[in-house]
């Protein structure tokens, strides 16, 4: 009998822990840990943002994995040894057969200073319910969408954010009234994916009369002059300010020795195995360098790739069963408002640079998103 531990109930913990729950025989125990009672899906943070979505539609509780034959717990993950192995929650340690890390990335908006005072944090569910009601009262003014450093989880959703944000007013005829700007700490939007994707979404911008400022490293903000400081000199003022917080590691990994401090996870890209045996770390907490520079960018598409692929090489190395190696294949709907949406998928790991190709964009794409979503919930819950 194998005893499997997974920290973390995000997209990628999930996905390996229902992948294994197929893969292996009942009596082997598959634990989740996390910290909330419910799991969330966050790529529909940005239609709760934008009014589509309600809090209660976006998360579900972990209690109903039950049914399916996986165990959670829920509580804080405060220590890991990747020795044992073992996964310590609130004072209790577990020991396992097998560790999965998939904690994701901590957001830090106290990193910069003034900005949890002055803006709402686009990437936490309560902060994109009130975006949604101080939107729907904005009647004139300027909206800044920040990315305050890079990386950041899915490297679309901002600038899906200032998209959707300009289709809302476009649509309740404030637009005239309303000015939008995207300021990023990055040269490009999605550079990873290529120069084509970053080239479309500037045109999108570009149509949409979305001021938008590249290279732009945010040093403070004052929340009562409602003013952005910027590295160089620029400012920018706002009326309502969207961000995305810097994000970091979480501590637990430095303090197991899975990580340096501050720093991402490093693991075997296609086994996704830490250099401890049977311990394994998936999703947004890993940091995989990619042949250009870059890292493989912090998306839920990987995540479950990695849980897919997690699963299998146990089920391989316990029960003999057919292996897998993660690819690095990825796929990315872009949101562009007004029920309209892109599409760009391909290979990450392929080398010199990434081969991703660009779909034109459409209402397919945003009915797609939207069935992807449906799908996520039916396929778990
Ligand atoms: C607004 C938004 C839109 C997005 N849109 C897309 C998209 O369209 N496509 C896409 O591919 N990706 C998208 N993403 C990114 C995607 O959600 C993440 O990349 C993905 O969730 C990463 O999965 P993960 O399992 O690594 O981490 P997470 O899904 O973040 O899960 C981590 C889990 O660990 C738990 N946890 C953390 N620390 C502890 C602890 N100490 N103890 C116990 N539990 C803990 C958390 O509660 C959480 O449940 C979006 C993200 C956001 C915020």
């Amino acid at each position: 009998m194998h005893r499997v531990l997974i920290a973390g109930g995000g997209v990628g913990g999930l996905t390996a822990a229902h992948k294994l729950r197929q893969l292996l025989p009942p009596e082997d125990e598959i634990i989740v840990f996390d910290q909330s009672a419910v799991h969330t899906f966050w790529p529909s943070l940005l239609w709760v943002m934008s009014g589509t979505r309600r809090a209660d539609q976006v998360v579900r509780p972990f209690r109903a994995l039950r049914e399916h034959g996986i165990t959670v717990r829920q509580g804080q993950v405060t220590a890991i040894n990747p020795r044992a192995p073992s996964v310590t929650v609130e004072d209790r340690e577990q020991r396992g057969d097998a560790v999965i890390v998939a904690l994701g990335a901590t957001l830090a908006p106290e990193r910069v200073p003034g900005l949890a005072e002055g803006g709402l944090n686009l990437y936490t569910l309560a902060g994109a319910e009130e975006i949604w009601r101080r939107l729907q009262a904005l009647e004139a003014g300027q909206v800044a969408v920040l990315i305050s450093s890079s990386p950041f989880k899915c490297p679309a959703a901002p600038y899906e954010a200032a998209m959707l944000i300009d289709g809302y007013l476009r649509k309740r005829r404030r637009r005239d009234r309303v000015e939008v700007a995207l300021y990023a700490a990055e040269p490009a939007p999605m550079g990873v994916a290529g120069p084509a994707v970053s080239a479309g979404v500037v045109t999108a911008l570009t149509e949409r009369d979305i001021a938008y400022y590249p290279n732009a490293a945010i040093e403070k903000v004052d929340a009562a002059a409602q003013r952005l400081f910027f590295r160089g000199g620029r400012e920018g003022r706002y009326d309502l300010l969207v961000y995305v917080p810097p994000h970091r590691a979480p501590d637990v990994v430095a303090s197991a020795g899975l990580a340096a401090a501050d720093s991402w996870v490093t693991i075997d890209r296609e086994r996704l195995e830490t250099p401890f045996p049977n311990v394994f770390a998936i999703g947004d907490i890993v940091g995989i360098p990619l042949a250009q520079g870059k890292l493989l960018p912090k998306a839920g598409v990987f995540a479950e790739g990695e849980g897919e692929v997690v699963a299998q090489v146990l089920a391989q190395r316990w029960l003999g069963r057919e292996g897998a190696r993660f690819t690095g294949q990825g796929a990315c709907f872009i949101e562009m408002g007004r029920g309209v949406a892109g599409f760009a998928r391909g290979n990450f790991y392929a080398e010199p640079v990434p081969a991703v190709k660009v779909y034109s964009s459409g209402r397919h794409w945003h009915l797609a998103k939207i069935a992807f979503e449906r799908q996520w919930w039916s396929r778990w819950w």
